[in-house]
Parts: C-alpha cells; sequence; structure tokens
C-alpha cells in the first residue's frame, strides 16, 4: 500500500480537492480519484473519527489529514475546514 499524494489524486483545483476530502469525512461512497474504483475505509473496524481511506484495485492509502495538510502548505494558508 502506497501513500498518496496531492500530487497522485490529479485533481486541479484547490475547491475540488477539499470537496473529495470531504466526501471521505461524511464517509460517503467515493470514487478513487486515480482509478475511479470505490475507495474503502483503510480499517475494517472504521469509527467515525476515522478519516484513512484505500483503493483496492491501484493500492493508494489516502489520509485525509496528510492531504489536507499538504493542500494547505500548498496555499500557504490556513484552512477552516
Ligand atoms: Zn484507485
Amino acid at each position: 500500500m502506497e501513500k498518496a499524494t496531492l500530487k497522485d489524486l490529479n485533481i486541479e483545483s484547490r475547491e475540488d480537492v477539499l470537496r473529495f476530502l470531504k466526501r471521505l469525512w461524511r464517509q460517503e461512497k467515493t470514487p478513487c480519484p486515480i482509478c475511479s474504483a470505490a475507495l474503502e475505509p483503510l480499517h475494517k473496524k472504521a469509527k467515525k473519527s476515522d478519516c484513512d481511506w484505500q483503493c483496492r484495485n491501484c493500492g493508494k492509502v489516502f489520509r485525509t489529514i496528510h492531504l489536507l495538510d499538504e493542500l494547505n502548505a500548498l496555499s500557504g494558508e490556513k484552512s477552516c475546514v
């Protein structure tokens, strides 16, 4: 399993990245931005606070907090998500 970075997501705009992350936080069914397969919670017994997801198809792990950090570092501003 490899950790996905912002670059891997291939999402152009900051807003679209946030939309993607928010879907994961709400635990909505979300397709993998890389291969379009359905993402699954990384941990089987996902708690509500659990926000890491994985794609079984391309083997990427999506750590939402890490991705948010990366996004904030890029834009140089603090987000209030
Ligand atoms: Zn995938």
